[in-house]
């Protein structure tokens, strides 16, 4: 395969997450979050490893993403976390996923589509975002569901705005959620309540409830952008480029957009077929390493839409179709997402995420390859 950028997923990696994820929650189910692709790692693909590994539900965001499931065949519970209008609610439903409701208007199109339907009632506790503030007004949208025929009044939520960041503070979220919670099982005593995302079902227990639903654990990246090794978790992803050009550059010759960048001894450049049009972000512009046989390399000039181009140093220690480890590692070295993120002032969860459809994905178990 002609490989211009190449992400490939370590399935079993997800498998151990989640498995390890699974111990540390005790009684509590897993929801392994799928959105947006698998956070960029095969959405398909990711929820049957996270099955395989003990999660027992999935998470999406939108109704499309909850009929791409289903359409591989996927039948596992679940959920779609996001708002709904009027056409994705149906796509919602015809994939027979759960749904999230806090409004009598919304429960009222739920009852006139006339299919049944399971409804997760969501309470806001300080995200500001979905959901409502007004628990009595949510415990109404819970009876109208409890009274509709074909209504199930399957689980109550919340989702944390600082989990990774305030514990002090999620807790007293959490207990407002939790008080919420038990009024709830007043109308429905199965209802399932939950709450924690990866950071918070890692590291408040309380806020562990029935359910835990982690996205970003699944894929072994840390919700504290730290190194996924200090909570155990392996990166499921690696990103793969390779070199397409080696070149000298005299002193005072220039590399990229700009020409930003200036030899100022004689070195030789390697161009990678990577760029911000794959994803690899433009912020990265004299801004990181990739590893080529074994050593960090420094990006020299701008990162353009479909190349980048890393010193090699004064001899060319690399050859055309030598792999470049954007993500991943190599010959002792790491380079992490985390480390990218840090890199541009963001979050892990972006750089996987913003990887585009140009990238190629494989897939494979501990070197063993997979079938897409
Ligand atoms: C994305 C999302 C999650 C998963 O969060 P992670 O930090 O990736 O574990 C959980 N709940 C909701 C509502 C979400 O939108």
């Amino acid at each position: 395969m002609a490989l211009r950028a190449n992400a490939r997923i370590n399935l079993a990696a997800i498998e151990r997450n989640c498995a390890r994820l699974r111990a540390r929650v005790g009684e509590s189910a897993l929801c392994a979050v799928v959105k947006a692709d698998g956070y960029g790692h095969g959405a398909v693909q990711a929820a049957r490893a996270a099955l395989a590994g003990g999660a027992s539900w999935l998470a999406v965001a939108a109704a499309g993403e909850a009929a791409e499931l289903r359409a591989a065949g996927i039948d596992a519970r679940l959920v779609v976390l996001g708002a709904l209008s009027e056409a994705e609610l149906a796509v919602a439903l015809a994939a027979d996923a759960d749904v999230v409701a806090w409004s009598e208007p919304f429960v009222a199109r739920l009852r006139e589509h006339g299919a049944s339907a399971r409804v997760h009632l969501e309470l806001d506790v300080g995200m500001g975002r979905l959901g409502t503030r007004d628990g009595d007004a949510l415990l109404r949208v819970g009876e109208l569901v409890a009274a509709a025929p074909r209504l199930t009044l399957a689980g109550v939520m919340t989702h944390f705005p600082s989990a990774d960041a305030d514990v002090e503070l999620t807790g007293g979220q959490l207990d407002r959620f939790v008080a919420f919670a038990e009024r709830v099982r007043g109308l429905a005593p199965a209802v399932v309540a939950h709450a924690a995302n990866s950071a918070a079902a890692l590291a408040i227990p309380a806020s562990r409830l029935d359910l835990v639903r982690c996205g970003i654990a699944v894929y072994g990246m840390d919700p504290w952008g730290r190194d996924p090794r200090d909570h155990d978790l392996e990166p499921a992803l690696e990103l793969l480029s390779r070199v397409a050009a080696v070149k000298p550059l005299a002193p005072g010759q220039t590399v990229g957009y700009g020409a930003t960048f200036a030899a100022r001894e004689p070195i030789w450049t390697a161009t990678l077929p990577i760029g911000y049009g794959d994803g690899f972000r433009r912020g990265f512009s004299g801004n990181g390493e990739v590893l080529i046989g074994g050593r960090r390399r420094q990006i020299v000039g701008r990162v353009s839409m479909d190349n980048v181009t890393v010193a090699l140093g004064p001899e060319p220690d690399a050859a055309v179709g030598d792999v470049a480890v954007v993500i991943g590692a190599a010959g002792g070295e790491r380079i992490t997402a985390e480390e990218w993120a840090a890199r541009i002032d963001t979050i892990n969860y972006e750089i996987t995420t913003a990887l585009s459809s140009r990238v190629t994905w494989t897939y494979h178990r501990d070197g063993v390859e997979v079938a897409p």
